[in-house]
């Protein structure tokens, strides 16, 4: 039997979807800095960098006419405004992983998930995108974690409130629901599912005996 290489496999591309609220950037990054070789995509945004945040690492953080620009050359797979600004995920971002047979994690909102599943939906990115959703463990729970940061107003925490209650309604649309009560167990949880899905037949392009023909 001939061993499989990696050009005959394809990456799995992990969309991780939840209201502000749930740990899910926590879970995210946790999950990212056990696996290596575990990719993030960097996401363009128009909002303002926060402390401590890295042009190219967190976001590419980009001017609103340097956004619609990219809107234009199409190079986005899903671009949303969320909270006032506006997110998008580079196609190539994505693509240049998952093609090579490499993992990578989409940290977005419902809407750009929503936005994803449609566009590349009968794809080999479509059949290579998993869907996770990390959910709080009640809602009294994300409440009190939203109101626990602390630095923002009544106004702000509403609006957040009300988003995140938006939110919750999707869980439905997504293949699996990781409930964060405990971080280590989420993260632990997140990772069986990116296992798993490395696994589904999808993976591969042609049969794994196969030899591909350009060998
Ligand atoms: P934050 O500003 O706190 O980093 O992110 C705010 C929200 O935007 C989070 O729910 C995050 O998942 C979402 N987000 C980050 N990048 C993207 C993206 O490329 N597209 C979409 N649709 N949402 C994103």
């Amino acid at each position: 039997m001939r061993p499989v290489t990696l050009r005959t496999r394809y990456g799995t591309a992990l969309v991780v979807s939840g209201p502000s609220g749930t740990g899910k950037t926590s879970v995210c990054k946790k999950l990212l800095g056990r696996d290596e070789s575990l990719h993030f995509s960097v996401s363009c945004t128009t909002r303002p960098a926060r402390q401590g945040e890295e042009d190219g690492k967190d976001y590419y953080f980009l001017s609103r006419d340097e956004f619609t620009q990219r809107i234009r050359e199409g190079a986005f797979i899903e671009f949303a405004e969320v909270h006032g600004n506006y997110y998008g995920t580079l196609r190539r971002e994505v693509e240049q992983y998952v093609l090579n047979g490499e993992d990578v994690l989409l940290d977005i909102d419902v809407q750009g998930a929503r936005e994803i599943r449609n566009e590349i939906f009968n794809t080999v990115l479509g059949y290579c995108t998993v869907y996770a959703y990390v959910g709080p463990p009640s809602f009294d729970e994300m409440e009190r974690r939203l109101r626990g940061r602390g630095t923002d107003d009544e106004e702000v925490i509403a609006r957040r409130l009300e988003n995140a209650v938006n939110e919750l309604k999707a869980w439905r649309e997504y293949d699996y629901m990781v409930i964060n009560d405990d971080l280590d167990e989420a993260v632990a949880n997140l990772n069986s599912i990116l296992k798993a899905a490395q696994f589904m037949t999808a993976r591969y392009s042609v049969s794994p005996w196969q030899q591909n023909s350009e060998e």
